[in-house]
């Protein structure tokens, strides 16, 4: 089922890992999917220390005081905080769960950000317990970690304060004006029971001036409370760092020809559904951009007037810093035809790919890896089905343009899904397992070693 005008066909290549090539290359994906007997994700922490090392470079360079956190919920495997642990990270959680997994796998209580709405009691006592930065998000909360802290100031609740974006007055977190005008007059009546550490907050979407705005009001904030004899000496920019699955020229040419003759079923997605799989800038590239920013209404960067004001920044990226930390193999168990093209179904579901339960699509081109290369190639598009009962549950309405006719037995490799993607979303619907994780710790030897993810619980 060839299609005769390919140049029409909307692709979107993945941004090369070379990190994946070893692991096609040496046979390690085929014979893992034998050994699994289903789908698999393989993560390659290697990339996650080099995004996180990059991110500390851009704070050093900048000269501006500052400490990431991972963010937690973006990738439940064990190594990325193992990782974190190791290089002079912090991890960013949101239940108790998370602290104690984070704690069993090496990262200090003090180098702990607790974030998310009305903490549970349990959650807030553990972070008090290992005097890790509380995120305080209402006041109603702000009086419980106050009534819980010890008195006497023997080991003072650490607080930064969240703020309500202005520019997000519909976000459902945060604090707005008068309520951080409260916050802060209780955090000084708690005297030594709290440590007012600063300001925090967490913007939807990737834009970087919004983020420097309200970083440069949040700097003035910590002025004003420091004035009122509080310490506030951090602002925390949340996460939403961008990255980039694919090209810049790539992600313009989809968006111009993709239309719904392209996908199964005729489904309909707006541009404006889809995640920017593409950015400018990227990463630590964007972190640098956000300090080199003037925010509105000021005269300088956000780095000087951080560097002026002696406030630390603190970030708390998840997805920027899985970026090519990982992917995802399922087998294709059968291939039936439509009009014009192919559905593929798949030994696993798109429980393992996150995006497709958020009225979108994982754009990213999955990867044909046949079990015998084909002499034929061409254009053969095929959409992915999942071996479940669910009309929608599928892992690619588009009709995916393969080099070669897909046939059952061979594998398809979904590129960059570490973050957010591959777990956040996982349930052993129909009983099948959960895919397992595996670990491939070092890339740069011609036959990869592996070993699974282990959580010490
Ligand atoms: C989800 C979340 C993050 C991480 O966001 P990314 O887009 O993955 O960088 C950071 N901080 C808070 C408070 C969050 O809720």
């Amino acid at each position: 089922m060839e299609v005769t005008r390919p140049s029409t066909w909307p692709t979107l290549p993945a941004v090369p890992s070379p990190a994946i090539l070893p692991v096609i290359d040496s046979g390690l994906a085929a014979e893992l999917a034998h050994a699994f007997g289903g789908p698999f994700h393989f993560l390659l922490p290697d990339a996650f220390t080099a995004n996180l090392v990059a991110m500390q470079d851009a704070l050093t360079r900048s000269g501006v005081g500052g400490f990431v956190y991972y963010a937690k919920k973006a990738n439940k495997a064990a190594v990325f905080v193992e990782r974190a642990a190791a290089g002079g990270a912090g991890v960013d959680v949101a239940s108790a769960a998370e602290l104690r997994e984070a704690l069993g796998h090496g990262v200090r209580g003090e180098h702990l950000m607790v974030t998310g709405p009305a903490k549970a009691p349990v959650l807030l006592r553990l972070a008090l317990a290992h005097r890790a930065t509380i995120a305080v998000d209402a006041l109603d909360e702000l009086d419980q970690v106050i009534s819980l802290a010890p008195a006497g100031g023997a080991r003072p609740a650490r607080v930064l304060l969240r703020a309500l974006p202005a520019a997000q007055q519909h976000s459902r977190f945060g604090m707005n004006e008068s309520e951080l005008a409260t916050a802060l007059k209780r955090c000084l009546a708690a005297g030594d029971a709290v440590r007012m550490e600063g300001f925090s907050f967490h913007l939807s979407g990737y834009a970087l001036q919004p983020r420097a705005n309200l970083t440069a009001r949040l700097i003035g904030l910590c002025i004003d409370a420091r004035r009122q004899g509080l310490e506030a000496g951090r602002v925390s920019i949340g996460g939403g760092l961008p990255i980039s699955y694919t090209g810049a020229e790539s992600w313009r040419s989809f968006l111009a020809t993709q239309n719904p003759s392209h996908y199964h079923g005729g489904k309909t997605f707006r541009s404006t559904d889809f995640y920017p799989y593409h950015s400018p800038v990227a990463g630590a590239d964007a972190l640098t951009a956000l300090l080199a920013a003037q925010p509105v209404n000021t005269h300088s960067t956000l780095a000087n007037q951080l560097k002026n004001a002696g406030i630390e920044l603190l970030l708390e990226p998840g997805r920027a810093l899985l970026d090519q930390a990982g992917a995802t193999v399922f087998t294709v168990q059968g291939v039936k035809d439509r009009d014009g093209y192919q559905i593929l179904t798949v030994d696993g579901t798109s429980l393992s790919l996150s995006e497709q339960w958020f009225n979108s699509e994982y754009l990213p081109d999955p990867q044909l890896l046949p079990r015998d290369p084909a002499a034929t190639t061409g254009l053969f598009p095929a959409s992915v089905g999942a071996a479940s009962c669910l009309e929608s549950d599928m892992l690619t309405w588009r009709k995916i343009a393969f080099p070669q006719p897909p046939r059952a037995g061979d594998l398809l490799l979904y590129p960059n899904t570490a973050g957010y993607q591959m777990d956040s979303n996982e349930s052993p619907f129909h009983d099948l397992p959960l895919p397992p994780k595996v670990v491939i710790d070092r890339t740069d030897q011609i036959r990869p070693r592996w070993r699974l993810d282990r959580h010490f619980t």
